[in-house]
């Protein structure tokens, strides 16, 4: 088994579009970044290649070539999943959490977790979404910033699955 962490934090400004765990989340807001700034997808990318010791998102996708502009961050998940399988290992679960003061991302929950389930092409038992806000204060609570953060778990792609009941 092989475990990964990922951790992102993305500027926070008026206008839409915001994009959450490859959802539009809101239409008053957008997050910053040279890719769509998908902040959840991007922690969660991380913590895959972080379980496989491939580096980061940085590495795979820089900022500095034009090719990631507004790049869908989606695809880029897609492709480091890819490397998680062909490195033979398959994903048992991940949970993520993202801290978000605006929007209020209560409802968009399952929506969220549909999607990054569909991306990885596994079932939703195995992708946790939580959400939490900044408590007004810090640069989350002041609607500066959105964070997310990722944990994901792999096994090998042969093994039994230990996360399932050996009473099956
Ligand atoms: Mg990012």
């Amino acid at each position: 088994m092989r475990i990964g962490m990922g951790h992102d934090t993305h500027r926070l400004a008026a206008g839409g579009v915001l994009r959450l765990g490859g959802v539009e989340v809101s239409e008053e807001w957008h997050l910053v970044g040279h890719s769509d700034a998908d902040v959840l997808l991007h922690a969660v990318t991380d913590a895959l290649l972080g379980a496989i010791a491939a580096g980061d998102i940085g590495d795979l996708f820089p900022d500095t070539d034009p090719a990631n502009r507004g790049r869908d961050s989606a695809e880029m998940l897609e492709l480091a999943f890819q490397q998680v399988c062909q490195a033979g290992y398959h994903l048992l679960n991940l949970d993520c959490t993202v801290f978000a003061e605006q929007p209020k991302l209560g409802a968009r929950k399952p929506l969220i977790r549909h999607r990054i389930a569909e991306i990885l092409r596994v079932s939703e038992d195995r992708v946790g979404v939580k959400a939490k806000t900044g408590e007004r204060v810090g640069p989350i609570g002041r609607q500066e910033a959105i964070s997310a953060e990722c944990v994901v778990l792999l096994g090998l792609k042969f093994d039994r699955d230990p996360t399932e009941s050996s009473t099956k």
